[in-house]
């Protein structure tokens, strides 16, 4: 279902309210929704970006820097083994709350997040695709054993005492922003099969979303009938892509951002404002309370 007056074609010229989604959701009530890293900062994990969708620090660990040298892999598993602890301790928020009734109420046959965290599922959505994978399993990238990364997490502390009274700012990723100049006696983690590389179960940067994930979203986006991005700036192509592929199909896209978004231009409408307090909004007026 398409409505004529939605397509993007407009610039966004006034932002746009609450009552509007409410009407935007009414006229296309099966959403493709992809959440981002700011659904998450009010359980207390950091976005990345800034408003204008400029990294805040340093960028994330690529995949061939992971692969490349022992000294990368020893600064990751230092800074994860910091930070991993608060993304495992975080609770979900109002946002992944309202959007697990969305989903009950039949508003979101498929959730698509970029976030790691695994909060949208502890929260109650059910149908999640989790496009970058999620922080609490680590695989073996010579045998292919899964392994959780809560497990992980006790190797890491019995093998690296000396990190264990270390506290830093925690990242979306579980990274940690930890200075730390000697890291060179790091013990990183092994595989416990065959002594192999282990790498968290999380798509890096320089790294492509498995297909069959791809396939899978893609498949939901021709489901529904409009997409609703919240608290992605959609700097990462790999969720960009869902936005130029709806409108290609004429399908509305809506948003609940606070900043920039690069989809902006393709937007038919913005709702600048914290997705918690939106998204129960919006299931609230949807739900007749
Ligand atoms: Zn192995």
């Amino acid at each position: 279902m398409t409505d004529l007056q939605l397509t993007p074609t407009e610039p966004l010229d006034d932002p746009h309210t609450l009552d509007d989604l409410h009407r935007f959701v009414q006229r296309h009530p099966r959403l493709f929704v992809l959440t981002g890293a700011g659904i998450s900062t009010d359980s207390g994990i950091p976005g990345y970006r800034d408003d204008n969708g400029a990294w805040k620090r340093s960028p994330p660990i690529t995949l061939q820097e992971f692969l490349g040298a022992l000294a990368m892999r020893q600064r990751y598993w230092a800074r994860s083994m910091v930070g991993w602890p608060l993304v495992a301790r975080a609770q979900p928020n109002a946002a992944h709350v309202a959007l697990a009734r969305l989903e009950a109420a039949g508003h979101v046959p498929t959730l698509v997040t970029q976030n790691v965290d695994g909060l949208h599922q502890r929260a109650g959505s059910r149908d999640v695709i989790e496009l970058h994978g999620g922080i609490d399993g680590v695989s073996c990238l010579d045998c292919g054993m899964q392994q959780s990364r809560a497990t992980i997490q006790q190797t890491l502390e019995a093998d690296n005492p000396a990190l264990l009274d270390v506290t830093a700012e925690a990242a979306a990723d579980g990274d940690a922003h930890l200075e730390w100049h000697d890291l060179g006696g790091f013990r990183v983690p092994a595989c416990s099969n065959c002594g192999g590389l282990l790498k968290p179960s999380v798509v890096f940067f320089g790294e492509n979303v498995p297909k069959p994930r791809v396939e899978a979203a893609s498949l939901a986006l021709d489901a529904a009938d409009a997409v609703l991005v919240a608290g992605s700036s959609l700097m990462v192509y790999s969720g960009y892509r869902f936005c130029v592929w709806a409108q290609r199909q004429g399908k509305p896209i809506a948003a609940i951002n606070l900043g920039r978004t690069r989809a902006d231009p393709l937007l038919s409408l913005k709702v600048a404002a914290p997705c918690g307090d939106t998204l129960s909004a919006l299931a609230g007026l949807l739900a007749g309370d």
